[in-house]
């Protein structure tokens, strides 16, 4: 069955380094299996495209593709074999694998596109743009009273914040934990350690806008690192916890230097250092890997380890009952032709939690 529109507004990653560009694309004439055509209603913007943009993984070889994996959004078609959703369902889009049919990514076409027949290349879910052809099984259900600005937070920086505490850190009532960088995803972190009654939660950021929204939203202490280096903040961070280090300590930066910092501030009996932010392909660290054979952890997460069919109705739970409030969070919104705006100011700190495009027809 033919599609009901064909051509909807999005913006392309033409070139590594350089603005996105907004122009009408193609979209695919038919839905594969476990494939979903979706109206896109809100996106945010996650550090992750920052550093897809930047190329901090290297060469691109996709190159031009679409972009984005966390939005709000209402079904409008569905392809054979998808059973988890249903037109004018309104669904979180998200990257981690949730339930249904793990589809193939669709065939757009953008007639400036220098591939073979205007090829234009895409993910499994992808949010910068009107209308999305996307796998099922990066869809989940919300109910209607769920804002899809909400929804879409839920696509990345809430699942993977609250994971990390879950999964990752495996805080418990009264244990200390380090978030350095307050950004979407630490600004969560640093609100699911409050949730289980983490203490000290210790914020450090280089702007003091995220500090503030970290106090807000649950840090006992913030710390402006600003012209420090990540040694001295560290020294400054131990006496503030005192002899012992942190039962956790969680890096959203990705920075070597940073790494390093936050696995010396953990305990070496039972503490957990946990990797959150993307380093660079060729950024190594150099660590002291001794307590990792007695009881100190050091682990890399994966998007806080999330099962979203799993955990998005459940966090959703908390939010209708008034115990996880992610109004806050979303501190900037943009329309779809300003995106490039929107990560300027993403990544000069400007934006405070997390910035949204609104994609609606009349935004
Ligand atoms: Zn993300």
């Amino acid at each position: 069955m033919a599609l009901p529109i064909t051509t909807t507004t999005a913006a392309v990653l033409v070139e590594q380094q350089q603005p996105l560009v907004i122009d009408e694309i193609q979209l695919p004439e038919v839905l594969d299996a476990g494939q979903v055509l979706v109206e896109v209603q809100h996106s945010g913007v996650c550090g992750s495209q920052l550093g897809e943009i930047a190329g901090v993984k290297g060469p691109d070889p996709w190159l031009p593709h679409l972009l984005g994996h966390e939005g709000g959004a209402v079904v409008l078609e569905v392809g054979p074999g998808v059973r988890h959703v249903r037109p004018g369902e309104r669904v979180v889009m998200h990257w981690r694998k949730g339930e249904g049919i793990d589809a193939a990514p669709a065939r757009y076409r953008w007639r400036r596109s220098p591939l073979e027949g205007d090829r234009l290349n895409s993910g499994c879910v992808t949010t910068f743009q009107r209308h999305a052809v996307v796998s099922e099984n990066r869809l989940t259900r919300t109910p209607d009273d769920v804002p899809l600005d909400v929804a879409a937070l839920f696509g990345c920086p809430v699942t993977t914040g609250l994971g990390v505490v879950e999964n990752n850190a495996m805080l418990k009532p009264g244990e200390s934990v380090v978030v350095w960088g307050a950004g979407g995803v630490g600004l969560n972190i640093i609100q699911g350690a409050a949730l289980v009654s983490a203490n000290p939660i210790v914020a450090i950021d280089l702007h003091d806008n995220r500090l503030q929204l970290a106090a807000r939203l649950g840090a006992t202490h913030t710390v402006n690192a600003r012209g420090l280096s990540p040694k001295d903040t560290a020294e400054h961070i131990a006496e503030l916890l005192g002899a012992g280090g942190a039962d956790a300590v969680i890096d959203n930066t990705g920075r070597p230097d940073v790494i390093a910092a936050c696995y010396g501030l953990t305990a070496p009996r039972g503490g957990r250092t946990v990797l959150v932010g993307v380093p660079k392909h060729d950024a190594d660290t150099t660590l002291h890997t001794l307590p990792l054979h007695f009881d100190q952890t050091l682990v890399g997460s994966h998007g806080g380890e999330c099962v979203p069919h799993r955990d998005i109705p459940r966090y959703l739970k908390l939010v209708a009952a008034g115990k996880l409030d992610l109004t806050p969070l979303i501190t900037h919104r943009y329309r779809l032709k300003d995106i490039n705006r929107a990560l300027d100011e993403l990544r000069d700190g400007t934006v405070t939690g997390r910035c949204m495009i609104d994609l609606a027809p009349n935004a």
